[in-house]
């Protein structure tokens, strides 16, 4: 007999015969509740909590308790289970009613009330049931930012039952992804670090063992200078990290950064790593794929034993995707939940499989595109074709449009005579394919001695060599317009350009005269190639050095101009404390190492072809780094870049 035949029955019995028995509204509340109609179940329960003839009052008020716990109607369940729960009952009931009353505080979301029933249910349950609950328990302790109890409880179900396999994978790899995002990346952080300290504070009150929250503690007393805090936290808390190499690790280098060592016992937490110069592309301005460098095996396995203690690994080229091997390690690393993985690519031979990987994996991906349009682009990056870049950003795009991720997409940009006076194009474009973030570099060509085409493209393109003032007010100009564009998309911009900010009667004054300056853009080529022509015997057209464009205006004018404001990162009046040279290392693209690739190519720290990654770790050039910036003494070290501040709070801190 189908459910609502007997109910039909059941009611008839009830309100037709008048037969008032509590069997038949125990029967008629049973069956409302198996129809899920539970508004009706309640009312019947209610009833046959009042009759008389009850003799079952615990599980009846069971019974009231979940119903009311079902419709969201949390303290008066709690009233009715707790009635239970404080009655002489047996066991199942007990382990039933802690369950009950644990789900209504997850209800209410409080799960550390939540905690206390659900750790008794799962003691005290088996089989089936055991595993549902652990479940329940693993997700309540990720809610209560007890990732390692939680994770503790996955790996116990896994080994149990297969069955869970899937479900468990699904809940683990948000928690791992949860405990690392607990630490404010480069990304959707406000920079509040006061507010996030009393966050973590408050955790740890409730959790005092919790391993995640002591490190990104320390961290975050450490990007704000507060060195004895975290040398205090550390003292009175390294023995609780125990299992977890990753944490321990980190927990022990935020404590070495704060006792200002410059001989570290922890182990990088930050690699570059170049692999290969191979390249499938010749760009114009491109230096790296001129040499040949191979990562040796021996480093590759060294890199790979750094793993279980990296917290970020950057892989770049050359041009990556052409490594044979280099597929199978981002799979092999995506195994390492606290990694975060991020690649350089040209993305030319980018394809489903390793989009698909990049995608579900959430690999950083940062493509270096310097033109979109066809003819800007093909021009600097020879060999390219820009319709399978937009393809391929388009099956990315698709990609990530059908499944949750947290991919961060990232464009690179070398800014050179070719493109700077469209540059404000790349953040639409960057739109369209949902960029995160779109970094302006300046070229940076240093020509080898006697290659006449390196000189040709040192000429031709650096144009931040000439200082011609008209061409930087084009470049001004055109960062405005970045900066307007990226904040009405939501884009971050980081800008290593000198430029400066325009005043409104300059802006007025370059909007009056666009023309002017278009046609300037294309005179100023012209007279580049002309002079090229003649330098070089390139062919016989005739030089003009004082060639001029219009309004009486001369390129050769190069007056000292200082265009060194910041207007992206507006970080004038942060100081800075560089902490990169005690958690991180840039394995560049001849085999030289320096701290960061922010770091002067002049001032490596080792080389290796010479030694391994752990003997350069704590070298004395690594050491003379650490000195050098506990003194505060950046000047005859540390890159303009970074002194003049061009760059993200993230990466250096600047507070
Ligand atoms: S893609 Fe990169 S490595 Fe290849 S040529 Fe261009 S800049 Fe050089
Ligand atoms: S150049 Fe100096 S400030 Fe910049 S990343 Fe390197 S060590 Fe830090």
């Amino acid at each position: 007999m189908s459910k609502e035949k007997k109910l039909s029955n059941l009611l008839y019995r009830f309100y037709e015969k008048k037969e008032n028995k509590f069997s038949v509204l125990l029967e008629i509340a049973k069956t409302y509740f198996d129809i899920c109609d539970y508004e009706n179940s309640l009312k019947f329960y209610l009833l046959a909590a009042d009759h008389k003839e009850n003799n079952n009052k615990e599980f009846i008020f069971l019974e009231i308790g979940k119903i009311y716990r079902l419709i969201e109607k949390n303290d008066k369940a709690l009233e009715y289970l707790f009635i239970v729960k404080n009655s002489n009952i047996n066991n199942e009931i007990k382990v039933a009613v802690n369950l009950e009353i644990a789900n209504a505080y997850i209800n209410k979301n409080n799960f550390k009330e939540a905690l206390k029933y659900l750790e008794y249910v799962v003691k005290n349950s088996v089989g089936e049931q055991l595993i549902i609950c652990s479940i329940i328990l693993a997700k309540v302790y990720r809610s209560n930012h007890q990732y390692e109890k939680a994770l503790d409880i996955l790996d116990t179900i896994y080994d149990k039952d297969s069955k869970y396999k899937e479900e468990t994978n699904k809940i683990r790899n948000i928690i791992e992804n949860e405990m690392y995002d607990r630490f404010p990346g480069n990304y959707n952080f406000n920079g509040n670090y006061q507010d996030l300290i009393a966050n973590y504070k408050k955790i740890l009150k409730d959790d005092p063992s919790n391993g995640q929250v002591l490190c990104f503690l320390s961290q975050a007393y450490n990007y704000m200078g507060l060195y004895d805090c975290t040398i205090e936290l550390y003292e009175k808390n390294r023995e609780k990290i125990t299992k977890n190499k990753f944490f321990k690790n980190k927990f022990l280098n935020e404590y070495e950064i704060a006792s200002k060592k410059t001989i570290l016992s922890s182990k990088p937490r930050n690699l570059m790593v170049v692999l290969s110069n191979k390249c499938n592309i010749r760009c114009i301005m491109c230096m790296t794929s001129r040499s040949k460098w191979e990562l040796p095996k021996d480093r590759l396995n060294e890199i790979i034993e750094l793993f279980p203690y990296l917290e970020r690994v950057m892989w770049q080229g050359g041009e990556i995707l052409l490594l044979p091997y280099f597929k199978d390690m981002l799979k092999q690393t995506t195994k390492y939940k606290n990694l975060r993985q991020s690649m350089i690519s040209n993305f030319q031979l980018a394809n489903e499989e390793i989009i698909n990987l990049i995608v579900t994996n959430n690999v950083e991906l940062t493509i270096s595109i310097d033109g979109v349009c066809k003819e800007t682009y093909e021009s600097i990056r020879v060999g390219g074709s820009f319709e399978k870049l937009t393809n391929n950003l388009q099956m990315l795009l698709d990609k990530r449009n059908k499944i949750e991720n947290k991919m961060i997409l990232n464009m690179n940009v070398v800014v050179m005579r070719e493109n700077y006076y469209k540059l404000s194009d790349f953040v639409d474009f960057a739109y369209k394919y949902k960029f995160d973030f779109i970094c302006f570099m300046q070229l940076d060509f240093v020509p080898k001695d006697n290659v006449i085409s390196d000189v040709v493209i040192k000429k031709q393109q650096d144009f931040f060599n000439d200082k011609d003032e008209i061409e930087m007010k084009i470049l001004s100009y055109q960062m405005m317009l970045v900066e307007q564009k990226a904040k009405k998309y939501g884009i971050r911009v980081e800008s290593r350009l000198k430029t400066k900010r325009l005043s409104e009667i300059e802006i007025k004054e370059y909007e009056d005269k666009g023309s002017f300056y278009k046609q300037y853009i294309k005179n100023k080529k012209i007279y580049i190639e002309k002079e090229i022509n003649e330098q070089y015997n390139i062919n016989d057209t005739k030089r003009n050095l004082n060639y001029n464009i219009q309004n009486g205006i001369t390129i050769d004018s190069k007056e000292s101009i200082d265009y060194n404001s910041k207007i992206i990162c507006n970080n004038e009046n942060k100081n800075m404390l560089c902490h990169l040279p005690w958690y991180s290392l840039t394995l560049d693209f001849d085999g030289s190492v320096r701290p960061d690739c922010q770091c002067s190519i002049l001032k490596n720290v080792g080389h290796l072809k010479d030694c391994s990654i752990n003997e350069i770790w704590n070298n004395t050039q690594m050491q003379y780094y650490r000195k050098k910036i506990i003194n505060n003494d950046y000047k005859d070290l540390c890159s303009d870049n970074c002194i003049k501040k061009r760059i993200v709070n993230f990466h250096l801190k600047l507070l």
